[in-house]
Formats: C-alpha cells, structure tokens, sequence
C-alpha cells in the first residue's frame, strides 16, 4: 500500500476470515477480480490509544474515569450533558488549549502517550499475540531506529509476507485525506516483477515435477514388489500342487498294487476254495450235473 496524506486511492480493504487464506493471499502478493489481477499486501494498523469518553484522557474507559463527574464536552471542553448544545461549539482542547479536539493526536497529551505506548511495545513486543503486527507511523519512529513495524517476538509461521511491508502514514486527524492514487510500481519494475513471479512459479513447477517423478518412481517400486511377491507367491502354489499331485499320483499307483495283489490272491484262494468245495460235491454225490460249470 502507499497511502500518503493528501493523494486519492484505489486501494481495497478486505477482511478475511480464514487465516490461511489470508496467509495464501499474501503470500502470493496478487488477487484476481473480474479477470485483472490487483496487488496484495497486508494493512498495519497504527497503535491506536484507548480514551475515555468522559474526560477524554487517554489509558483508562468512562466505566473507571476518576477525572470527570460528567462528560466533558471534547470540542470545547463543556459538560456535554446536554449533547444538541455541542454540535458547532468552539473547538478549543481543553487539555493543552490547542485549537483541535481534546482526542486528536494532534493534542501532545494524547500523542506522548502514545509515543510512550509505542515505545512500551517496541521493548516489549512479546506481550503482544503472535499473529499481530503494527504499524508504526513516521512521526513517531526515532531517528536511531527506523523500523516501520512492531511484531511479537513470539514465534508465528506467517510466511514471507512479513518482510515486504510498505506503508506510509495515514493521517486520521485529516478528513481530506486519502492514500496515493500514483501508480506503485513503473514499467520496468513491473516487468521485473513478472519476472521473477514467472521464476518462482517456474521454480515451483519444476520443483512439483520432481515430486511428481519421485512419488512415480516410488509407486513403481512397490507395484514391481508386489509383483514379484505376486509372482513369487503363484510360484510356490504352483510347486506345492506338483508336490501334491506326486504325492496322489504315488498313493494311486501304490494302491493299485495293493488291490491288484490283494485281489488277484483273493481271487485265487477264493476260485481255489470253491472248486475243491464242488469237487466234493461231485464226488460225494456221484453226478455229472457240474461238470459244465466247472471246467
Ligand atoms: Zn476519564
Ligand atoms: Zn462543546
Ligand atoms: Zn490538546
């Protein structure tokens, strides 16, 4: 952003609601709306100082005023009880005299105060939560020490968004004015920055590619495991059914002898047995009437 104090803007404000979202969004620095693409950077807002809307001092609220019975008027410094009385009152701040409201930085008792503030932040930014980040306007940067922003010291994974902020003062005091309407950037840093965008994205792309090609050759690994564990695995079933069909083949052949032994001495006894048995009877009862059946 470059505001400045009098120029007009064509700047956006957009609140997000998604962290993560908003981190993508600065990250990569641009927006595309209705097919044109707009930069991005992130607003700080300056340390804005808590004042009471009784006495109009700063560092404590109306509930815990100790200073004033009755709200004080901040144009003109009257009791405001009666508010119709105060819309074109003098203003005359009734802190300094000064002819501003008695809330207005430009009062030096309101911007000491915060003057101290900033500085209390400066030394102490791990008291404020991680993801926040002031501002911290021109007027009151000291001239040893010029950064433009306070961050917590506390870690927070902002990506590298954080570094690339550019943002002038805007002055609140002055209705009029407005941020630059002067373009940010000229050709040449624009095509600088095309540039470099296409570098980074080419970089990503390649660097993607390689993870595409390294998840490839890892999914090819493990088919080809599997593959051959398949493989291995058939093998084995197979060599087992061979083993098992010898061994049936074997039994078959092993019992075929031991019927055919079995049967053919059976068979013989049994022949054997029965001829004697009818001889016998032939003999003993002196007929021919077996002949034909025995032979
Ligand atoms: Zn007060
Ligand atoms: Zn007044
Ligand atoms: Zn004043």
């Amino acid at each position: 952003m470059h505001g400045t104090k009098s120029e007009y803007t064509r700047h956006v404000k957009i609140e997000m609601l998604n962290r993560r979202e908003y981190e993508s969004l600065l990250n990569s620095g641009k927006v595309n709306l209705m097919d044109d693409s707009y930069e991005v950077n992130e607003f700080l807002p300056a340390p804005k100082v808590l004042i009471c809307g009784r006495c109009n001092r700063p560092g404590h609220t109306k509930k815990y005023c100790q200073s004033s019975a009755f709200d004080i008027c901040r144009r003109c410094g009257g009791d405001r009880t009666n508010i119709q009385a105060h819309k074109s009152c003098i203003v005359k701040c009734h802190h300094c005299g000064g002819e501003h409201e008695a809330t207005s930085y430009k009062c030096p008792l309101i911007s000491d105060f915060r003057r101290e503030l900033i500085k209390q932040l400066k030394n102490h930014p791990e008291r404020l939560p991680p993801q926040v980040q002031l501002f911290i306007p021109s007027d009151y940067r000291n001239k040893k020490d010029e950064a433009r922003t306070i961050f917590s010291s506390r870690q927070y994974d902002s990506g590298p968004y954080q570094k690339s902020v550019n943002q002038n003062y805007y002055d609140r005091n002055d209705s009029q004015a407005r941020p630059s309407v002067a373009p940010a950037i000229t050709t040449d840093t624009t095509s600088a920055s095309i540039q470099s965008e296409l570098n980074e994205k080419i970089k990503s792309l390649a660097k993607r590619l390689e993870d595409v090609e390294k998840s490839h050759a890892a999914e090819k690994e493990i088919i080809n495991l599997k593959y051959k564990s398949h493989i291995a695995a058939i093998n084995q079933a197979w060599v087992l059914m061979e083993q098992g069909y010898e061994i049936q083949r074997k039994m078959i052949s092993k019992t075929n002898v031991a019927v055919s032994e079995i049967m053919f001495d059976t068979g013989l006894l049994v022949t054997e047995d029965i001829y004697t048995t009818v001889k016998n009877i032939k003999t003993a009862l002196g007929s021919t009437e077996f002949d034909q059946t025995i032979q």
